[in-house]
């Protein structure tokens, strides 16, 4: 089984025009945690996923995968989106095979793979069905499957459940944490919703704007077991993201 792999910002810069959208951002993403990155919305999120991911080059600073530069797109790590990366024209089953194509899975047993994974996922019988023939919460499953599919080393999830009704929801996020324990992988997850930020993450950053890339990083102790009292954590997560607004208004 392939190792999840660590992942590092160096004192990053990045942006589109000439105003940076991030600058000086520094994080050190621990091989095989949830880390989620929160903030207010247009902080970045997204913008250091991408770099993360190898679609949007650094302006200054550099990312790490292990102790190589990101320097495109690789097939270690997976993307999973909001909605709908998936292949309409594709079944379900096909889609799951594209990506363990895409990351090097030989073309015998993939196949049995992909159907394997759509028992995984919940999907048991939808094999053969189209992504519009599925809910907003099935096609999320299939998305789960297609990025875990093939043993990625680290998993970027820019806010996969976050089209999906409540109860969908809290299924989905339970079924990423049983597929991460079976299939280890570096996770950084990008939410704007504190509660799923305390589910999912072993550690949260919150990311702000004004210069102050990193308002707080915040370590969840066994942030997936119930019983565990996390009003404080929550209610400084909660400070950490009104900061970063007021110094936005600034
Ligand atoms: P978040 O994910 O925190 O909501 P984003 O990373 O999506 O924030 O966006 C951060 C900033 O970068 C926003 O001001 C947004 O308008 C801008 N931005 C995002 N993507 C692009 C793009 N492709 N071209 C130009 N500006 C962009």
């Amino acid at each position: 089984m392939s190792e999840p792999m660590r992942l590092r910002l160096d004192a990053i810069e990045l942006g589109y025009g000439a105003a940076p959208v991030v600058s000086d951002l520094s994080l050190d993403i621990h091989p095989g945690e949830i880390l989620v990155l929160t903030g207010p919305s247009g902080c970045g999120k997204s913008t250091v996923l991408r770099a993360l991911a190898g679609l949007l080059a650094p302006r200054a600073g550099r990312a790490l995968a292990d102790t190589a530069e990101i320097t495109g797109p690789s097939r270690d790590r997976a993307m999973v989106f909001q909605d709908n990366a998936l292949l309409p024209w594709r079944t379900v089953r096909s889609n799951i095979e594209l990506a363990l194509k895409l990351r090097g899975h030989p073309r015998a047993g993939r196949r049995e793979r992909a159907v394997r994974w759509i028992e995984e996922v919940g999907l048991t019988g939808f094999g053969d069905y189209l992504p519009k023939s599925l809910s907003g919460g099935m096609r999320q499953r299939v998305q789960l499957a297609r990025g875990l599919a093939g043993a990625p080393r680290a998993v970027l999830m820019d806010e996969p459940f976050g089209a999906l009704d409540a109860p969908t929801r809290a299924t989905m996020q339970r079924l990423l944490v049983d597929t991460l324990r079976a299939h280890p992988a570096t996770v950084v997850f990008v939410t704007h919703d504190v509660d799923e930020a305390l589910l999912l993450g072993d550690r949260v950053a919150v990311l702000g704007r004004a210069g102050r890339p990193l308002r707080a990083l915040l370590e969840v102790p066994r942030a997936r077991e119930t019983g565990v009292d996390r009003t404080a954590l929550r209610a400084e997560i909660v400070a950490a993201l009104h900061d970063t607004d007021e110094l936005a208004g600034v």
